[in-house]
Formats: structure tokens, C-alpha cells, sequence
């Protein structure tokens, strides 16, 4: 594989601008041409670049594949921008897999997840001590299935933290799956619509109460689910890490 002059995958943060990394921000100074996606970047992060700019939304894979090969052919700076982290939900292996095969060298930089973004407008902490120290990051099935291994019910049996993307617009199925799955009705949830953008909204409540609270506030789309007990806004324990008679590499306990 030729390596020089890589093709640069770009994690463009949750919305905010100032949520996009340094390097980020370098490459989409630096880059000649730029194919963003443009349904969920934010149109901020692009003002006043020199590159020529392309949206993705109304392109396949086949057109936006060929704007990144030519770009980088010619010699181009190429930055493909993918909402969030682009290893989430991001479809680039499929356009990684395709620039192996013309053997064009590309990098990926990491992203400020809306997951992440979500919990930081929650202001929560999503592993708390001896209440939950696992997160699950999964979908609601849609029109993209989901294996069936994966089911939000199943799932939902280990009442860990779930981050719930894409499914919004289903929250009553999802409720019905996480209830069934084992979560009592009492567990706390929110939504956080457009984590980190001006106009960012989060709704929080039970399991019983959230359906009707998402179509009272007309939530739809570009907002994070999160479930769980940590969510309760109290501790079993406090970390050890901290805990004055706890020793550790750093610090010795009394
Ligand atoms: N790679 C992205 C996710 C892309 S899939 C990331 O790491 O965030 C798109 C889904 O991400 C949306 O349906 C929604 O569930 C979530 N999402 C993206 N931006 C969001 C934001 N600012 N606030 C809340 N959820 C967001």
C-alpha cells in the first residue's frame, strides 16, 4: 500500500464546534476536500474553510467512495466527516473495505461520541459502584436488524446502562422491551435530544412515564436514550479510588 497523503476519517463531535479534537480541527484546516455527512454535522465546523465541501446525505456509497479515491489521487487533503465518533453506527468500514481495494491509505480519528455527550448533559456517571459497571451501546431493530441475540429484551435482563441511539422514534417499543427484559418500571430514563447543539432538550422519568412524556415534548429523532439505575441520582457506595482507608499505586490508605 502506498502511505503517504492518507485519507483522514474524522470524528466531528455531537454538534458543539468546540467538541471536535485539535487534530480534528488541524486536518479540516489543512484539507483540500472534505465529504461530511451532513444530516447530523454541524454546518459550524465548516464556516469559512478553504476545501471544497461535499455533503454526503444524498450520495451513495459508490459517489462518495469515488469523491474521497479521486480527491486523494490528485493528490488532495481528503477528510471524510462522520457525526459523533465515527466508530459508532459511522458506515466506515464499508468505505474503508472499498479503499482497500484500490489501495488508498486512510487514518481514523476518534470523535466525541453523542453517547458520551448525552451523559455530560445528564451531568450523570454512567458506572457507579455496585449498581452498574457496564455499559451497553445498542439499537433499537429497524429498518437495519439487529441480531436477534442482541434483542433490546435480552439485553435488558443484565439492567446494566444502556445507551439507546437511533430508536427514539420508537420509544414505546423500546419501553416495552426493556420492561419485558426485566427492568422494573420505576427505572429511571431520559432523552437527550441534540446532546451539546443551542437548542439541546432532555426529558427524564421512569420507564412508566417516558412515552408519554417524548410525544408531549414531539422528540423524534437526533436524541440518545440512556436507561438505567444510575440515572437515580444516588450512590450504593462511594469508588474505592478515592476512599480514604483504600491503598493504591498512587496513594497510601489510613
Ligand atoms: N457516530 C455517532 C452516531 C451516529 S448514529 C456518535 O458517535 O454519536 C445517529 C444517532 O446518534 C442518532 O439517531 C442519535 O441516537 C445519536 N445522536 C447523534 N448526535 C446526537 C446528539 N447531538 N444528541 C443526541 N443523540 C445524538
Amino acid at each position: 500500500m502506498n502511505n503517504s497523503n492518507p485519507i483522514y476519517f474524522v470524528g466531528a463531535g455531537p454538534g458543539d464546534p468546540e467538541l471536535l479534537t485539535l487534530k480534528g480541527r488541524r486536518l479540516l484546516d489543512k484539507a483540500d476536500v472534505i465529504v461530511y455527512a451532513g444530516s447530523l454535522v454541524n454546518p459550524a465546523l465548516l464556516n469559512g474553510l478553504a476545501a471544497s465541501l461535499h455533503n454526503s446525505a444524498g450520495l451513495n456509497l459508490d459517489e462518495t467512495t469515488a469523491l474521497l479515491a479521486d480527491g486523494q489521487r490528485d493528490g488532495h487533503k481528503v477528510v471524510r466527516l462522520h457525526t459523533g465518533d465515527p466508530a459508532i453506527y459511522g458506515a466506515i468500514k464499508e468505505q474503508m473495505l472499498r479503499l482497500d481495494e484500490l489501495n488508498i491509505p486512510y487514518n481514523v480519528v476518534p470523535g466525541v461520541t453523542s453517547a458520551t455527550a448525552s451523559a455530560a448533559a445528564l451531568k450523570a456517571e454512567l458506572t457507579l459502584p455496585e449498581i452498574s459497571q457496564t455499559v451497553i451501546i445498542t439499537r433499537q431493530a429497524g429498518r437495519t436488524p439487529v441480531p436477534e441475540k442482541e434483542s433490546l429484551q435480552l439485553l435488558a435482563s443484565h439492567q446494566a446502562t444502556m445507551m439507546i441511539f437511533l430508536s427514539v422514534g420508537m420509544i414505546d417499543t423500546v419501553v416495552s422491551e426493556l420492561m419485558a427484559g426485566g427492568y422494573p418500571a420505576g427505572t429511571p430514563i431520559a432523552v437527550v435530544e441534540k446532546a451539546s447543539w443551542p437548542e439541546e432538550r432532555t426529558v427524564s422519568g421512569t420507564l412508566a412515564t417516558i412515552g408519554a412524556q417524548i410525544k408531549e415534548a414531539g422528540i423524534t429523532k437526533t436524541a440518545m436514550i440512556i436507561v438505567g439505575e444510575v440515572l437515580a441520582n444516588q450512590l450504593k457506595s462511594e469508588s474505592k479510588l478515592y476512599d480514604k482507608k483504600f491503598s493504591h499505586e498512587y496513594r497510601q490508605g489510613s
